[in-house]
């Protein structure tokens, strides 16, 4: 069964967006044969799909948050990911190799819908919000994914996007792209170009990590205390989604982030940046504009919008004319003003224009010379129809005749019944109500005749001019897409000032040893919502110190630690200015993190289970380039089990792979690895009692902690004192056993050698 439904037109919206947010697709079927001419049935056709991937509407869309549509096409050995950002014009493809890299990939997009063929598998490990549509095998195919490409793009081929060596990749773009031209059923001239991201170019991140680190999302669902929460005062709408597409993808071009930087710096020596914010606050959300004038289904509204932003223009490119940075001023070289289309723009739509250009009062008096005179005949016929009313009441002598209108049957003369008997004969009647007649005349109905056409004719021109305006647009469409994209861009340099200057940020230094050198680090998120005040902490890794086993009592800061640690060097590959006093960071590829526990039950994965997978997927990838977290390995386990596990993976770390790994512990067990690994350390954060109530200090001290304190926590967990005692007492039994098996008061294995 295929559900059907009516809505009023005019409140079709409220309801595509109900049904949109339940994942559905809706295909809008409209009349389209003019039903004056139409015999029997107007004809219909469905003029449109609307898909969870595929909105252009503003009422629709996340306003600070990208609105994907991906698809994946795997041969067996490679995947290619495609994936188009409708309502921002933006294309891009890219391949894979494995599985977790997919994955990683869907995390990093969060696409609202994926294509897929119907001969592949639902791809394995995708969020349940996430819609996937099957399409069948013959749109994935090579030859003609190219042809249509070329097609949209006017290309002979496709070299000049980069992907020639990347087929799996072109396939599913040409699938995207052809489903894209089945729901839209309009042309895409938004869509120039497509572009490919190469995995290399960016710090990978896996799905996971991006989870933990809580970079949009925090783990608990919000939105606000995350990084992109506390980092973006964007003005924009598109520069906080330019953010967002930053901070999900951070970048190992030097050159890039130290531009970047530099500009930021100039910025706040020059202290231009709230002039420019205030500027950028006015032009509103261009790209998305631009996307639905490209799909023609730009709103008055969205033209007046860009009619403000373009008056921005000027006064903008001036305020940045004198600014010492490279970046800068290539951003200002395109920003382009267009002075004849503002004004034409300003001419043409009248100041708060309605919704809608269905029932006019659009286009502005004075802009078209037919559509004032047309709009005079209505306008005058309010003076014709009172001196009629004073002509035909002297003429009868009837003192309750009065002329009306309603939109059933037209304009009337309207007697009383008292002194109907005196309408004159050429008076027809139309209508008897209960205290009144009304009646037409022959003269009354030419002059309806005359204003009802002029009216239909009026709406016809200004729909025809409003045409007109979006052709216009449609003629610089490329340039004034590059502006919007340029005005994000600065929107995001003026943000990373604010930001610096607000939350006291510094300039990293990027160097070409390997080393991440940390004075002074704070956590961005956690220092906003503590009342306490932030304790600031150091972290020195090095090409000679490449392992920390970090170990201190519940609570003391040890996630905190290692997650400051990850953002930090997420916000300086994104270009910002970082939470510490200093930073020197070498190349960094990948960053991993192993945090927290979460069962994946849906995916019929336990705890343990997840965790296992999460620490094979950074053994098997991390490099010597590798930023590494690793917290609370082998917890979900036996403690044997699991204090072994933990030792052979920091071992390993340490020794094979060589990643800058942070290893956060309760088995006090593997502080002794650092005897064994030369570039292995320890820290602990700092606790102590005071009249016998625990307090955490937070701050990192060298060597291992003396003490877990887990009887304590619990305590003030409010677990019950009973309970607490009692665990006391079982402790010191335990550990008296211990100590007699083994007279160091360690496990033997950890610094026996290992048979080969
Ligand atoms: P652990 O991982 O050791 O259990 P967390 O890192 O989760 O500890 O920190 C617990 C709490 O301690 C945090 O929620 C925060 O309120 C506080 N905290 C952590 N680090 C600091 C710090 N450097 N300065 C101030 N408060 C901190």
């Amino acid at each position: 069964a295929i559900p059907m439904a009516g809505v009023p037109y005019h409140a079709v919206e409220a309801y595509l967006a109900r049904l949109v947010r339940k994942g559905e697709s809706v295909a809008i079927c409209e009349q389209i044969g003019n039903p004056a001419e139409a015999r029997g049935p107007v004809d219909r056709q469905v003029v449109r799909i609307v898909t969870p991937g595929t909105l252009t509407d503003e009422a629709l869309l996340p306003e600070s948050r990208d609105n994907l549509v991906a698809a994946i096409f795997s041969d067996g050995k490679q995947t290619g990911i495609a994936w188009l950002d409708l309502a921002g014009g933006r294309f891009r493809l890219t391949e894979v190799n494995s599985p977790d890299a997919l994955s990683g990939e869907i995390e990093r997009l969060r696409p609202a819908e994926i294509v897929t063929s119907e001969d592949q598998p639902r791809p394995d490990r995708i969020r349940d919000e996430i819609r996937v549509t099957s399409r069948p095998p013959w749109h994935f195919d090579l030859d003609s994914a190219t042809r249509l490409l070329c097609s949209q793009f006017h290309t002979r081929d496709l070299s000049g996007f980069g992907c020639d060596d990347l087929p799996r990749g072109v396939t599913a773009a040409g699938a995207l792209l052809q489903y894209v031209n089945d729901t839209q059923k309009t042309s895409l001239p938004h869509l120039q170009a497509i572009s490919v991201e190469k995995r290399d170019d960016a710090i990978v991140m896996d799905g996971p990590t991006r989870r933990n680190l809580e970079l949009e999302q925090s783990l608990s669902g919000h939105h606000e205390h995350t990084l992109a929460g506390i980092m973006d005062r964007c003005r924009t709408s598109m520069g906080s989604r330019m953010l967002r597409r930053w901070i999900q993808r951070p970048l190992r071009d030097r050159d890039v982030l130290r531009a970047r930087c530099q500009a930021t710096e100039t910025l706040l020596a020059t202290r231009i940046a709230a002039n420019l914010q205030d500027a950028l606050r006015d032009v509103g959300d261009m790209e998305r504009i631009l996307s639905r004038v490209a799909l023609r289904s730009a709103r008055p509204r969205d033209l007046r919008q860009l009619h403000s932003a373009l008056s921005q223009l000027p006064g903008l490119r001036n305020t940045m004319q004198s600014i010492d940075s490279p970046l800068l001023q290539s951003v200002r070289g395109q920003i382009s003003d267009h002075p004849r289309l503002r004004e034409l723009l300003g001419k043409a739509i009248i100041d708060n224009p309605p919704m809608l250009i269905r029932d006019g009062g659009v286009i502005a008096d004075g802009y078209d010379e037919e559509l004032d005179e047309l709009r005079g005949i209505a306008t005058n016929a309010d003076q014709y129809l009172l001196d009629l009313e004073a002509r035909e009441k002297e003429r009868t002598g009837i003192s309750t005749l009065k002329l009306g209108y309603n939109r059933v049957h037209g304009y009337y003369i309207e007697i009383s019944k008292g002194q109907a008997s005196k309408a004159p004969d050429e008076y027809t009647r139309r209508q008897t109500l209960k205290g009144a007649e009304r009646y037409i005349t022959p003269e009354l109905k030419a002059f309806e005749d005359k204003v009802l056409s002029a009216h239909e004719r009026a709406l016809n021109r200004e729909k025809q001019l409003y045409e007109g305006l979006l052709d216009r647009l449609l003629e610089v469409l490329p340039e004034l897409m590059r502006t919007a994209s340029a005005l994000a861009e600065l929107d995001v340099l003026a943000c990373f000032t604010e930001r610096a200057m607000a939350l006291n940020l510094s300039r990293p230094d990027f160097v070409d040893e390997p080393c991440i050198d940390i004075r002074g680090g704070r956590h961005l998120v956690v220092e906003q919502v503590i009342d306490a005040p932030f304790i600031a902490n150091d972290l020195v890794l090095s090409e000679r110190l490449r392992l920390l086993v970090i170990t201190g009592p519940n609570m003391g800061g040890k996630s905190t630690y290692m997650r400051q640690a990850a953002l930090i060097a997420i916000l300086a590959h994104i270009g910002s200015f970082v939470p510490a006093d200093s930073l020197r960071i070498g190349p960094i590829d990948r960053i991993f993190t192993r945090i927290g526990a979460s069962d994946d039950l849906a995916g019929g994965r336990s705890t343990f289970m997840v965790e296992m997978a999460e620490t094979a997927t950074i053994l098997n990838n991390a490099t010597e380039h590798s930023l590494v977290l690793m917290d609370e390995i082998g917890r979900g386990t036996s403690t044997f089990d699991g204090l072994s596990l933990a030792w052979a993976a920091a071992h390993y770390m340490g020794e094979k792979v060589r990643a800058f790994t942070l290893f956060a512990t309760h088995y006090f067990e593997l502080t002794a690895l650092s005897a064994e690994i030369p570039d292995c350390a320890n820290v602990h954060l700092d606790a102590t009692e005071h009249k016998g109530q625990l307090v955490f200090l937070h701050a990192v001290k060298p060597g291992p902690a003396n003490r877990s304190y887990g009887l304590q926590v619990a305590a003030l967990a409010g677990v019950p004192q009973v309970v607490v005692r009692r665990a006391k007492s079982y402790l010191a039994t335990l550990e008296a056993q211990r100590n007699a098996d083994s007279p160091q008061g360690q496990l033997s294995f950890t610094s026996a050698a290992e048979p080969d």
